[in-house]
């Protein structure tokens, strides 16, 4: 069942599943929720239920589900324009003049409009010229994270479907399987910031991936006290969030610290901190340390990551 696709959300799914089997299908959909609640998931498989041609809708085989689920239907078209900072007003005057060309291949024709929250009062005047006399075979889908910057005359237009949180333990198990290298701490870490949302607990695990092998080429450039290899990763850190910078940073402290009580004879008990051990004296690690924490505190002082990173360069040569 393709709708499975979006985890739980049921009262919405339910809905849309028994609509669609009616062929019940409104002119104006507005998804709203929070980043990475599922709203993306939840648009394609309206979309193909829309346009599907299978028995039940959407069935996720026949060749418009799969068309529609890839973003890849010519009937189903986003209108944006992500290098813009609001949605351009000539777009919508361009989907107005395009929605008058029937559909491609199918009996309705779908515009996704991904950021409601982003369209401006004349965007939102200009699209209410679409809302008032759609075409019998068209469909709207917006998509905003905030309901409320959306004009009262759009929005009593729209079917609103307002995503849920996930429960925890609905949260956790799909998390396990789909980063089985993460710890049950830091899934349940990703779980308390997510604020219940599948697609932000998904970002959160990424980036402690990507930071984790970060941390472990940081460890070997330090280690060989390698400076090409430390530029390679600290020169991208200029471009770091501040708070990602900060908890990197920390994780460094952290593996050093270790190191230090390794070269003092006790067992480390971080990875890589006995290579580090191995290969740098107390005195280097000390400075190091206390260097990195005089970083940290400039970071969260407002330093830019550009300015802690050039520091860094230059102190950890
Ligand atoms: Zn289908």
């Amino acid at each position: 069942m393709p709708f499975d696709q979006l985890l739980g959300n049921r009262r919405i799914k339910e809905n849309l599943t028994g609509a669609l089997a009616r062929r019940h299908i409104a002119h104006f959909y507005l998804i709203s929720g929070p980043k990475g609640s599922g709203k993306h998931t939840l648009a394609r498989l309206l979309a193909a239920g829309i346009l599907c041609q299978g028995q039940e809708k959407p069935c996720g085989v026949c060749s418009a589900c799969r068309k529609a689920l890839n973003n890849a239907h010519p009937d189903f078209i986003t209108v944006d324009d992500p290098d813009k900072k609001h949605v351009p007003i000539d777009l919508i005057r361009q989907t107005t003049a395009d929605m008058y060309v029937r559909p491609n291949e199918a009996n309705h024709k779908i515009y996704l409009f991904p950021r409601g929250e982003d369209m401006g009062i004349p965007t939102q005047n200009a699209l209410l010229k679409i809302l008032e006399e759609p075409p019998s075979y068209g469909v709207f889908i917006i998509l905003t994270t905030n309901s409320d910057k959306l004009l009262p005359t759009v929005r009593s237009r729209c079917t609103e479907l307002a995503m849920t949180a996930l429960p925890e333990e609905q949260l956790k198990n799909a998390l396990h399987s789909q980063f089985p290298q993460a710890s049950p701490q830091q899934i349940a870490g990703a779980i308390a910031r997510s604020g219940g949302y599948l697609g932000q607990a998904q970002e959160i695990l990424q980036e402690a991936e990507g930071a984790t092998k970060n941390t472990e080429d940081f460890l070997h450039a330090y280690a060989r006290q390698d400076a090409f290899a430390l530029l390679k990763v600290l020169c991208p850190m200029e471009k770091w969030k501040r708070d990602a910078l900060i908890g990197e940073l920390e994780q460094w402290v952290l593996v050093l610290t270790d190191a230090l009580t390794a070269r003092s004879g006790m067992t480390a008990t971080l990875p890589l901190a006995d290579l580090v051990a191995s290969s740098r004296s107390r005195k280097d690690l000390m400075r190091a340390i206390e260097v990195l924490q005089k970083t940290i505190n400039y970071a969260r002082g407002n330093v830019s990551p550009a300015a802690i990173s050039g520091y860094l360069q230059w102190a950890l040569r």
